[in-house]
């Protein structure tokens, strides 16, 4: 609803600063929290500037339920977009109780906070990590879930509380119901046109595509290509990749949704964001050459524990209820990714 407020955790971060930019530009009115764990406040001064309007900022942690209460006190929020969390596979594996601390109490604490203040529309960053083993490597909604690593469980773990949770209103005949839109993104990259805001990842980066950015500036000497002969077309792994700012546009729709006609009775829904098409390690290295010019000096590893050979969205059913789909190729996203690399080669700092 235009006008409205929305809490935005995590709204200093990655994909939590793109949103923020889509619900000003709809808009809304907007007030983040953020513990700057993994984040600074200068996307929050650039995204400002990108949209010409001003939002709230919070430095709180949302495991601090005083902190969270006082803001839901303070401001008219009629919604939550949550952000907030940790998302380091392989530090997860090392620090679980860090991961449930942060992403499952934090989640507990905030869901708690928010029944109080009766603001019970939320919009929540899943992860198709939920998936569990599949016969199928296009991945719809209704597929088994079982997630392999502390991250991925995490994950599970707040999308089966937020299920409970809608299930309890419907089991207590709540007056005003749960209704929560949990978003199982597959591998955003990109920034926004600007290039003033995008990726800042801590150190060296795990992901390929901030890993292939930097290689092409000459931060890092050369990518490791992690195996080459999965069961794949060309023997690399093939992910869906989706530009950020599609991928914030479908929580927009889904924020619509849940104000909307289907979710009038509440309810809890999941939805794949993805765009339905999957490319290779080697494609997403030619496509950045291609686009780009630079060369990516690159050669083939060992595989990564715990990497899947291939996998990618099936994105029909966001289409069908939230009416949303990526619109932005592979181009526009190895062209986004550059322009912000090119123009904050050290990042944020
Ligand atoms: P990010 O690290 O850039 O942003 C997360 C933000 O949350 C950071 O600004 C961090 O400081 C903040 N934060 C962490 N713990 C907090 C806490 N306890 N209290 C307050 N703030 C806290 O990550 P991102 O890439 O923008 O991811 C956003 C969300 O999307 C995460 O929940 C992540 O798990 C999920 N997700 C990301 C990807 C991806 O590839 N980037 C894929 C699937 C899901
Ligand atoms: N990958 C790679 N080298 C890297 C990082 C990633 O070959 O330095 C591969 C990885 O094995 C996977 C794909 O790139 O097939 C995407 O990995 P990423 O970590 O970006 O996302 P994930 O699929 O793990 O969520």
């Amino acid at each position: 609803m235009n006008g409205q407020t929305i809490l935005v955790t995590g709204g200093t971060g990655y994909i939590g600063s793109h949103a923020c930019v889509e619900l000003l530009t709809a808009g809304y009115q907007v007030v983040v929290v953020d513990n700057l764990s993994n984040s600074k406040v200068e996307p929050l001064r650039r995204l400002e500037q990108i949209t010409g309007k001003t939002l709230q900022f919070y430095e709180a942690d949302i495991r601090d339920k005083k902190a969270l209460t006082e803001i839901f006190d303070r401001e008219p929020i009629g919604a939550v977009m949550h952000f907030a969390g940790l998302k380091a596979v392989g530090e997860s594996c090392r620090q679980p109780l860090s991961y449930y601390h942060n992403n499952v109490y934090g989640t507990m604490v905030l869901a708690e906070a928010m029944a109080e203040a009766n603001v019970k529309q939320l919009v929540f960053s899943s992860s198709a990590t939920v998936y569990g083993e599949s016969t199928s490597v296009q991945y719809v909604e209704d597929f088994p879930l079982g997630a392999i690593n502390p991250y991925g469980r995490s994950k599970l773990m707040i999308e089966e509380i937020l299920r409970d949770l809608s299930a309890a209103d419907a089991i207590n005949g709540a007056q005003s119901p749960w209704k929560i839109a949990l978003l199982r993104y597959f591998n955003p990259i990109g920034a926004h046109e600007s290039g003033l805001i995008g990726e800042d990842p801590n150190g060296i980066p795990n992901n390929l595509m901030p890993y292939v950015s930097q290689v092409a500036i000459g931060k890092l000497a050369q990518l490791s290509v992690f195996g080459d002969d999965y069961p794949t077309r060309d023997g690399t792994g093939v992910r869906d990749y989706i530009h950020v700012v599609d991928l914030v546009k479908g929580h927009i729709k889904a924020l619509e949704a849940l104000q909307g006609e289907k979710f009038k009775s509440g309810g809890c829904k999941a939805y794949n964001l993805g765009t339905g098409r999957g490319y290779s390690v080697l494609d997403i290295i030619k496509t950045f050459e291609a686009v780009t010019g630079r060369k990516v000096n690159y050669k083939i590893g060992p595989r990564r524990a715990g990497d899947l050979p291939e996998y990618f969205a099936n994105a029909e059913l966001a289409y069908k209820e939230l009416g949303w789909k990526a619109e932005k190729n592979l181009d526009d996203m190895v062209a986004d990714t550059w322009n912000w690399q090119c123009k904050n080669p050290q990042g944020y700092v």
